[in-house]
């Protein structure tokens, strides 16, 4: 292997500790403390996960934290009734709807109930327009946790080339915003591409945000290239024992580090930025909603 490891847990350690400090000022100071709500609707299992390690670190942060859990067939009126009641509560910063929702509820409405000032996954459409028009917004965290690793490694991003693969709305589309904001000239890539790693080679920077194990191999990665591996995928480990599983990201890990010169693991890299952005989107939210000035 040559590939540096970009190590997004101790990364996202060094950026948790950042936010707690800033809450602890905001305590003192101003005696306000920030207040992020999660909202599960239903039962998904890794949902469950991600809703409680995000309640958590809330928490540790030293940041109010509450969680709402609704039914699976919780009527949309009552997603939405909570929402409203979120939104006017001064006591909430930050409103995340854990995604995704069960079919019967439609996302978009639900997102865009959400008032974009506690955003803090910054999917409401008006914070979409904002990023996309390089204005002030509230940025999704898994994108902004990738970018602030990719600038932490390189410094500028000016003029690299980079692919995301995956063109989500919550990952792959703000990646490109990001990234092209930062300067470098990006491709978007997805399931209709042709001869993807072809597109992939010629990239000086890959984000893989696919959601399918191991399909990054490492004769598609130019060599010394910075790989950023966002999927989590769940696959069986019959080598652990009878019924066991392992996370895998959508890069095969060992042939892509053999050729990059950086990338993330999983786990242990963009999962935890994620979450550590949240906290630091829900502090910037704070900050907003009170006039003060905002950690950079
Ligand atoms: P989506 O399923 O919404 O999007 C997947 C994208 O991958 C789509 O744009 C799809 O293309 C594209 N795609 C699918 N198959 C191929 C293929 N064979 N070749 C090229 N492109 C393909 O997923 P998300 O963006 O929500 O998530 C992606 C991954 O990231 C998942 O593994 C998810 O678990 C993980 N994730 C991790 C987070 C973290 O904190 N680390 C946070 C969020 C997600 P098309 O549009 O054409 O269908």
């Amino acid at each position: 292997m040559s590939a540096t490891i970009i190590d997004g847990k101790a990364f996202a350690a060094t950026v948790r500790e950042k936010v707690a400090g800033h809450v602890a000022r905001l305590k003192e100071e101003h005696g306000i403390t920030p207040g992020l709500a999660v909202v599960l609707v239903g039962e998904d299992p890794a949902s469950q996960v991600y809703v409680r390690s995000k309640n958590k670190a809330t928490k540790e942060a030293g940041m109010l934290g509450v969680e709402y859990r609704l039914d699976a067939d919780a009527p949309q009126d009552e997603l939405l009734r909570l929402i409203e009641d979120l939104n006017t509560n001064p006591e909430i910063h930050g409103i995340l709807v854990q995604l995704p929702l069960p079919g019967h509820l439609n996302e978009d409405l639900v997102i865009n109930a959400i008032d974009p000032a506690k955003d803090v996954d910054g999917f409401h459409i008006s914070n979409v327009g904002l990023l996309g028009t390089g204005q002030k917004s509230m940025v999704p965290c898994t994108p902004l946790g990738c970018l602030m690793m990719l600038r932490d490694h390189h410094g500028s991003l000016s003029g690299m080339n980079a692919v995301v693969i995956g063109r989500s709305n919550i990952v792959g589309k703000p990646m490109a915003q990001l990234l092209l904001g930062d300067s470098c000239t990006v491709t978007i890539a997805h399931s209709r591409t042709k001869d993807l790693p072809e597109v992939v080679r010629r990239a000086d920077i890959v984000v893989a945000a696919v959601g399918r194990p191991e399909m990054v191999t490492g004769d598609w990665i130019k060599p010394g290239a910075t790989v950023i591996d966002v999927g989590i995928n769940r696959i069986d480990a019959p080598e652990k024992g009878e019924g066991k599983t392992r996370l895998v990201g959508d890069c095969d890990f060992d042939s892509c580090a053999a050729v990059a010169g950086a990338i993330t693991p999983v786990p242990g890299g963009v999962g935890p930025m994620t979450i550590a952005c949240l906290l630091a989107n829900t502090v910037t939210a704070c900050c907003r909603a009170n006039g003060l000035a905002e950690p950079e």
